[in-house]
């Protein structure tokens, strides 16, 4: 398969697609690593050691990971070099300090032992999407070994360059063969031979909505653990009493940061009418002033869209705007002078209503919709009228506001004058059709390990 860069259109590369049988022989080869105890027999020290080791060889290899995520999905470098890719070095570190927590009850009676182990559930297939292909990888690779599993990698197709270098790494990092594979290729070939594998126990899936019904699917049939991390449509609810100049920040960066394909970006704005006027103003005053251009460049706040179907999903919204007979208040087309590569405008639509196409599917791009509400409780309907429940964002300086909203928002993940950080401790996950389960240290733990209750008569 062709493997694009997404500011030109150029092909870069070509990736070998795994068929049944070779992603067969992955599965095989990770399911033989687990049996013959390579990984999970090593003692916690010896783990830590393998995590540290790598999370050191990323530490060194930043400049060039960075730059071949940039090349391939048209994200900011700088974002990249500072947020993104460190982020795999967090995930290795932590989940290597991890180890040294793991503990599970005991209870000692008069005639039994009684204890509980924490085992891990074997070869397990870590499935992720094109929007941030190392750091969504490396948290579910790095939980999973943590918990003592041997794992099979499938990101996007069209990102594979940097996750390949990362496999080199892994074995400079010295992973006995068969811990760590990647299998690439289609979703729809390798992803699903991979899924419909007996062999594979458990799936952890980040990537949308509909594929994550196909995964379910096949997590039913062969009674496979799944953790599924889907799609988003999260509100972000500017309160009339909100500090404006913060709410805009925030929205702008909820919306357009990683080039708008992010999961939980807050792309239904909810301004309450008292303030809407100087919000929005304000609003699209600085979504004009963002620099869209080469993802390599220093200046550059937006870069390309990954794909060229996304771009045609994305450009779509903007004609759906158009035959709805929405304002589209800025953007809504190609940014002027840049005629190749998949470049769109930062875009901004008003809504008169949430039923609009799009107040209610997800677009992954950086286009926001925004709906003048009259009231807080209004905006809070609104927002939890959706089919998603990712995220939900309140600008506010009202403490009652924040306590109401926090109770009442129906999202696995609220914000009240804050934008998104992802804290490896805790929860991270959505409600309704934005998914199943959680990511985080407890998720990961209650997907990747199986209790086994022992009792010896003493
Ligand atoms: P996608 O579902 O098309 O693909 C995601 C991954 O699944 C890719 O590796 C793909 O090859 C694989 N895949 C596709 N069909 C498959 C099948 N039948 N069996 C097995 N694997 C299959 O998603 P996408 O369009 O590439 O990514 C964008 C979506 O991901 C958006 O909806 C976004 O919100 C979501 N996302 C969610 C989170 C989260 O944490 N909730 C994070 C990032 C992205």
């Amino acid at each position: 398969m062709p493997v694009v860069d997404p500011s030109n259109g150029f092909q870069i590369a070509m990736l070998c697609e795994a068929d049944e049988h070779e992603t067969g022989l992955a599965v095989e080869a990770a399911h033989r690593a687990f049996v013959e105890r390579r990984w999970s027999g090593k003692s916690v020290l010896q783990k830590q050691q393998a995590l540290r080791r790598l999370a050191e060889l990323v530490q060194g290899h930043i400049d060039e990971l960075a730059w071949l995520e940039c090349l391939n999905t048209g994200i900011p470098l700088g974002y990249l070099r500072n947020i993104q890719i460190p982020r795999v070095v967090r995930n290795l570190n932590f989940y290597a300090d991890s180890l040294s927590q793991h503990s599970a009850p005991s209870v000692v009676d008069p005639n039994f032992l009684r204890y509980v182990a924490r085992e891990p559930i074997g070869a397990v297939a870590l499935i992720s999407p094109w929007n941030a292909p190392l750091a969504l990888a490396s948290t579910k690779l790095a939980a999973a070994l943590a918990f003592g599993n041997t794992c099979l990698i499938k990101t996007a197709e069209q990102t594979p360059l940097a996750i390949a270098r990362f496999m080199e790494l892994t074995v400079e990092a010295d992973f006995p063969p068969g811990v760590v594979n990647l299998v690439n290729g289609r979703g729809s070939v390798t992803g699903n031979h991979l899924v419909k594998h007996p062999l594979v126990r458990a799936i952890s899936f980040t990537g949308g909505t509909e594929t994550g019904r196909h995964i379910a699917a096949a997590a039913a049939h062969g009674l496979t653990r799944v953790d599924l991390e889907l799609g988003g449509k999260s509100a972000n609810i500017i309160s009339a009493s909100a500090n404006i100049e913060d709410a805009v920040k925030g929205a702008i960066a909820s919306i357009f940061t990683n080039n708008g394909q992010q999961c939980f970006a807050g792309s239904r704005i909810l301004v309450e009418r008292e303030i809407a006027p100087r919000f929005i103003e304000a609003f699209i005053e600085r979504a004009k002033q963002i620099r869209v251009g080469s993802p390599f460049s220093p200046d550059t706040e937006i870069g390309p869209l990954a794909n060229l179907n996304h771009l045609q999903r994305v450009t779509s919204f903007f004609g759906s705007a158009r035959s709805e007979g929405l304002e589209i208040l800025t953007g809504g087309g190609r940014p002027p002078g840049l005629d190749a590569g998949y470049y769109v405008e930062p875009t901004v639509v008003l809504t008169t209503s949430n039923a609009s196409r799009l107040s209610r599917e997800e677009v992954f791009g950086p286009l926001a919709t925004v709906q003048v509400v009259e009231s807080f409780d209004q905006a809070l309907l609104v927002a939890n009228d959706s089919d998603y429940g990712l995220a939900a964002y309140l600008w506010t300086n009202d403490l009652s506001q924040s306590l109401r909203a926090a109770e009442r928002l129906q999202a696995g993940m609220v914000l009240v004058n804050a934008s998104m950080t992802v804290d490896l401790r805790l929860p991270f996950g959505g409600y309704k059709n934005s998914g199943l389960g959680r990511e985080g240290y407890e998720g990961f733990r209650n997907l990747f390990t199986q209790e086994k209750t022992v009792s010896i008569a003493v």
